[in-house]
Order: C-alpha cells, then sequence, then structure tokens
C-alpha cells in the first residue's frame, strides 16, 4: 500500500533539488503534483483539497531555512500535514471507570470484524486484561463458528448463543453477554455485529439497537481499506447510522492505493486506532499517524 503515492510525491520533492530557495512557481507546481498524486491514491476529494491548501500555505510562509533545503524543507511540510490528516496523535482506547470496557465492532461484511475481534482479544489480554468476546453476528452464516475459532486461538473465552438454544436474536445474546462479563468480571467486552455487504436499512437498525442494548465505551467501525473510493460512503453512513468513536483500517497490508486509509480521519472526523495488516492473529498494531506518514514518505 501506498507504494505509488510514495513514488509520485518523492518524484515532485526531486524537482526541487538544486534550487537556491523556494519561489512561487515552485511551490504551485509541487502543490499541484501533490494534489494528483493523492487523487490519484483514491484520497477523498475533500481532504485533498484541504491538504494542498495546507501545503501551499505554510510553504509560502516558510522561512529561508539555512539548515534545510527547498526540497528537505517541502518533505517537512507534507510530513507535518501527512501526520494531520491522519489524526495528529495516536489515541487509546477509553476504559470505563467501572468494568467491564464494552467494545462494539461494527462494519460491512467481510470488512474484518471477527478477525479483529480474536486480534483485539488477543492483543488486550497480553496487557492483561480479561477481555470476553460476544458473538452477536447471526446473520453471516458461520460467523459464531468463526468467532470461536478465533477465540480458541487467542486464548479468550466466547458468548455466543447455544446451538439449538433458538436464540437467534443478537441484541438478546448482546445484552447477555454483557451481563456475563460482569457477572464473571471480564475488564473489557468485545461485542461482534453483522454487517451486510452493502449498507443497508435493516442492518444499521440492528447496530443501532445492539449499541442501546450495550451501551458501549467505544463503538470501532472496522473498515476494510482496500474497498478504494466507497470507503468514504461507507463510513459516512455508519457515522450517520450507528455512530462511532474510532476506527480500525483493516488490510492495510493489500495493495489498494491507500485513499481509504487518508481520508477517513478527515471524512469523519474520528480517530483511527488500530491497524490490522494481516490474516494472523497478531498481525496488529496501534495506529500511529507519525510512523504511518513517514512511512509514505520513506
Ligand atoms: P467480517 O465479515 O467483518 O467478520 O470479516 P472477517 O473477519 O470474516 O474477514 C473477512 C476476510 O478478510 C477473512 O478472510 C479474513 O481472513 C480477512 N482479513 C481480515 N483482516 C485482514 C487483514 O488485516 N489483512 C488481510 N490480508 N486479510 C484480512
Amino acid at each position: 500500500m501506498f507504494a505509488n503515492l510514495s513514488d509520485r510525491l518523492t518524484a515532485s520533492f526531486k524537482q526541487l533539488r538544486g534550487k537556491g530557495r523556494l519561489s512561487e512557481a515552485d511551490i504551485d507546481a509541487t502543490v499541484s503534483e501533490i494534489r494528483r498524486a493523492l487523487l490519484e491514491a483514491d484520497v477523498a476529494l475533500p481532504v485533498v483539497r484541504e491538504f494542498a491548501a495546507n501545503v501551499r500555505e505554510r510553504a509560502k510562509g516558510a522561512e529561508v531555512s539555512q539548515a534545510l533545503n527547498p526540497g528537505q524543507q517541502v518533505v517537512k511540510i507534507v510530513n507535518a500535514e501527512l501526520v494531520e490528516i491522519l489524526g495528529g496523535e495516536s489515541r487509546d482506547l477509553n476504559f470505563a471507570k467501572h468494568p467491564p470496557t464494552v467494545i462494539m465492532l461494527a462494519g460491512l461484511q467481510g470488512s474484518g470484524k471477527t478477525t479483529l475481534a480474536g486480534k483485539l482479544g488477543l492483543w488486550l489480554k497480553d496487557q492483561g486484561h480479561t477481555p470476553l468476546l460476544v458473538a452477536a453476528d447471526l446473520q453471516r452464516p458461520g460467523a459464531v463458528d468463526q468467532l470461536q475459532i478465533v477465540g480458541e486461538r487467542a486464548g479468550v473465552p466466547v458468548w455466543a448463543p447455544e446451538p439449538g438454544s433458538g436464540v437467534g436474536d443478537p441484541i438478546t445474546v448482546a445484552r447477555s453477554g454483557v451481563q456475563q462479563a460482569h457477572d464473571k468480571q471480564h475488564s473489557v467486552v468485545i461485542v461482534d455485529t453483522a454487517g451486510r455487504l452493502g449498507v443497508d436499512a435493516e442492518m444499521m437498525q440492528q447496530a443501532v439497537d445492539v449499541r442501546d442494548a450495550t451501551d458501549p465505551d467505544e463503538i470501532l467501525f472496522v473498515l476494510d481499506a482496500m474497498i478504494g473510493q466507497d470507503a468514504v460512503t461507507t463510513a459516512q453512513s455508519f457515522a450517520d447510522g450507528v455512530g462511532f468513536s474510532g476506527v480500525v483500517l483493516s488490510k492495510l497490508d493489500g495493495d489498494a492505493r491507500g485513499g481509504a486509509a487518508l481520508s477517513v480521519r478527515g471524512v469523519t472526523g474520528k480517530p483511527v486506532l488500530f491497524a490490522s495488516v494481516g490474516e494472523k492473529l497478531t498481525d496488529f498494531e496501534r495506529f500511529h499517524p507519525d510512523r504511518m506518514a513517514s512511512r509514505i514518505l520513506d
């Protein structure tokens, strides 16, 4: 991911090599190049516009520097702007004052929610938490079994309806799962919810009902970074329909153009907390805007 964007940005900086100072024409030409590179990477238009305007403004206001040549100055400005659109500081999970902390996962089917439940469970367990996973995705055939498998692999218990118990209602499962976490003193409960292939009213309503039944401390919207430009409209629909407090970018190991990752913060105003970078349970990390920016400009 980002290979193309990195190449394009690096090429635009190279044009400034050997210049004594940054002229207005240099700045305009470089900003146009950056704009094109971002659009080509599928970054959302409003985000591109703001990015370009900010880079232009900072470059024009930049002092003549003894230490940095114009190319280096622009790299520094673009780096700072990338950190900014990626969310500035990284943010930790919000833990409840009185456990259990309830974390609800939302997102389209296939976005990586069930996998994430296992990854996050393992990650939390390694930090001394005692998580419980709740299988409230009763829509997708096999989702309950899949959660049980990832739970087993992660060594994290799973709350699921008894096979044949007739409980077909995700709200009941979610509510009883949170109750179970209270009763058994789990410090965190992670609620996996159903997603459809596309956004629809029924799915949104179910997510709202699960939200209202569990009163989550965090709602994490799981966004498949591979879905390109659709990512922005999907994120917007979830922000409007259910609301969320943070984002997890999944499949960042793929070869998509990276626009989703760069747009989601600007479009929804919500921070990216984690990145999922593969199919294994350990392919998971905190999201650090500064590290991501450096990776893009490397
Ligand atoms: P859900 O429908 O939202 O619960 O999605 P799943 O957790 O079942 O994930 C859908 C598919 O994406 C599965 O084949 C996962 O193995 C795969 N997947 C999930 N996260 C990642 C990731 O970060 N990278 C890659 N390459 N694949 C992933």
